[in-house]
C-alpha cells in the first residue's frame, strides 16, 4: 500500500526516491531501484521517451567516446547480453552484433580509431560495404564488438522491470513546483503531489531547468541539436552491412529495413526544446555521403531532431548535488544515452541507497569510474 502525507496537493505520495524524466536515463533507474525502496518516475509528456530517447540512431559502439563512457558502454552490453523484453507478443531480442566503420583521411582515422577498432585496406573496407567509392578515402577501422540496440525494446524493457517492482510510473506530469519540507521535498507534477526523501534530476536537455525550478544551481548542461533521417534506397544495402561514419565526423549512415538511416552528424547548441530538423540538414548530409559512397537514394521517409546534452567536459553527471541535499543529478549523458544507461543507473542506484558520503569516503558500492561523473567536478560554481 502507498503512503501519503498531506499537503498542498491534498495527499502526497511517499517516496524515497522520486525520479524526473521518462526517457531512457530515466526508466534505467527506475529499472534498477525498483523493489529496493519507494519510487516513483514522473513524465511531463503523455508518453514515455518522447523526446531524445525515441531519437537516437540506436547503436552501441564500444571504441566510442572518452575512456570512463567507454567503460559504461561495456558494462551496458554485459548486463544487456542476454536480457529481453517479454510482452504480449513474446520475447524481444534487445541488442545484436552490427560492426561500425572510420572512413577517411589517414591521419582522422587515425586520430579517431581507439582501442578495439582494426585497421582495413580499402580493398577489406569495400567488401563490407561495396557502395563505398575506393577512390574517396585513404583508410578505414573497424570494431567489430558494437551492436545495435532495439530502443523500443530497451525502454519497454526497463519500464516493465520497474512496473513490476512496484514503481508508480506517471505521465502526463510535468514538475511545476518543489519546496524543501524538512528532510525531503514536496514536488507538484502535474496533478500529483509527492513528498520524496531525493529527487533524480533525468530530464534530459531540461536538466538545468528542473535544477532551477528546485532553487538549486545549474551545472551548465547545454543541449546540442542532432538530425537524423530515413531515407529509401533503390538498391537495398545487405542488411548486416556495417554502419559507417565520417572519421571528421560530418556524416554517418547504416543499413535500416527502410533503406538507410542517414545523419548530418551536427552538434550545434540549442535551446531546450521539441526540437525539429531544418530544411536542407538531411539533403546537405547526403550531398556529402555521396562523394564517399554511391548510395542510391530514392527519397526520405521520415527526418527527426533531437537534443544531446553535455557538460562542458562532455562526461555524464551522476551523483548528489554538492549543496542542495536529496538533489540527485542522473544527465548529461549526450551522444552516449543508450549505450551508459543501463550500467550508471546501477551506480547511480547503489548511491542513492548508500547516500550522499558513500563516494566521497570511499565506502559504499561505488564504481571507481563513477567517481569520474560527481557533479562537484563542474566549473560552474566556483
Ligand atoms: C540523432 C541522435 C542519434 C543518437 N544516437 C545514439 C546512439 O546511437 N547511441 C546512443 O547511445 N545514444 C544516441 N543518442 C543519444 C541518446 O539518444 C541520448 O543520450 C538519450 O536519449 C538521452 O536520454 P534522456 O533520458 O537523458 O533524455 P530524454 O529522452 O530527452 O528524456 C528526458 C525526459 O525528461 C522529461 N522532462 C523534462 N522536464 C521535465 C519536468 N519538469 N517534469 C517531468 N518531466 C520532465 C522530458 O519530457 C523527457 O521525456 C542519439 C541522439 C540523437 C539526437
Amino acid at each position: 500500500m502507498t503512503a501519503t502525507s498531506s499537503s498542498a496537493y491534498g495527499s502526497a505520495e511517499d517516496v524515497d526516491v522520486l525520479i524526473v524524466g521518462g526517457g531512457i536515463v530515466g526508466l534505467s533507474l527506475a529499472s534498477a531501484l525498483g523493489g529496493r525502496c519507494r519510487v516513483a518516475l514522473v513524465e511531463a509528456e503523455p508518453s514515455l521517451a518522447y523526446h531524445t530517447s525515441s531519437r537516437s540512431a540506436q547503436q552501441l559502439i564500444p571504441s566510442y567516446g572518452p575512456a570512463p563512457v567507454k567503460e559504461l558502454t561495456r558494462r551496458t552490453l554485459a548486463a544487456l547480453a542476454d536480457a529481453a523484453d517479454v510482452g504480449p507478443d513474446g520475447a524481444r531480442r534487445l541488442i545484436w552484433p552490427s560492426r561500425f566503420m572510420l572512413v577517411g583521411s589517414r591521419a582522422a582515422v587515425e586520430a579517431e580509431s581507439h582501442e578495439g577498432m582494426r585497421a582495413l585496406t580499402r580493398d577489406e573496407a569495400r567488401e563490407l560495404l561495396p557502395a563505398l567509392k575506393p577512390e574517396a578515402f585513404e583508410a578505414a577501422a573497424l570494431d567489430t564488438d558494437s551492436v545495435r540496440v532495439d530502443a523500443d525494446a530497451l525502454l519497454a524493457y526497463h519500464e516493465h522491470r520497474a512496473q513490476a517492482a512496484g514503481v508508480g510510473i506517471h505521465v502526463g506530469a510535468p514538475v511545476h513546483t518543489a519546496q524543501r519540507v524538512g528532510e525531503g521535498w514536496l514536488v507538484g507534477a502535474g496533478a500529483e503531489g509527492f513528498h520524496a526523501t531525493n529527487v533524480v534530476n533525468a530530464a534530459g536537455a531540461w536538466a538545468d531547468d528542473l535544477a532551477i525550478l528546485f532553487g538549486v544551481e545549474r551545472l551548465g548542461l547545454q543541449p546540442y541539436r542532432r538530425t537524423a533521417a530515413l531515407v529509401s534506397l533503390a538498391e537495398p544495402l545487405a542488411p548486416d552491412a556495417p554502419m559507417v561514419a565520417a572519421a571528421d565526423d560530418t556524416w554517418y549512415f547504416r543499413p535500416d529495413p527502410a533503406g538507410a538511416l542517414v545523419s548530418p552528424s551536427e552538434a550545434e547548441p540549442s535551446l531546450a526544446e521539441d526540437a525539429v530538423p531544418r530544411p536542407g540538414d538531411i539533403e546537405a548530409a547526403l550531398e556529402l555521403i555521396r562523394t564517399v559512397a554511391d548510395l542510391k537514394v530514392t527519397g526520405i521517409v521520415r527526418a527527426w531532431t533531437g537534443l544531446r546534452t553535455s557538460p562542458q567536459d562532455g562526461l555524464p553527471v551522476m551523483g548528489f548535488d554538492p549543496e542542495a541535499p536529496g538533489f540527485f543529478w542522473l544527465a548529461g549523458q549526450g551522444g552516449y544515452g543508450f549505450q551508459t544507461s543501463s550500467a550508471l543507473a546501477e551506480d547511480a542506484a547503489a548511491q542513492l541507497l548508500t547516500g550522499p558520503e558513500a563516494l566521497r569516503s570511499g565506502a559504499g558500492p561505488v564504481s571507481e569510474t563513477a567517481r569520474a561523473f560527481d557533479p562537484h567536478r563542474l566549473s560552474v560554481r566556483s
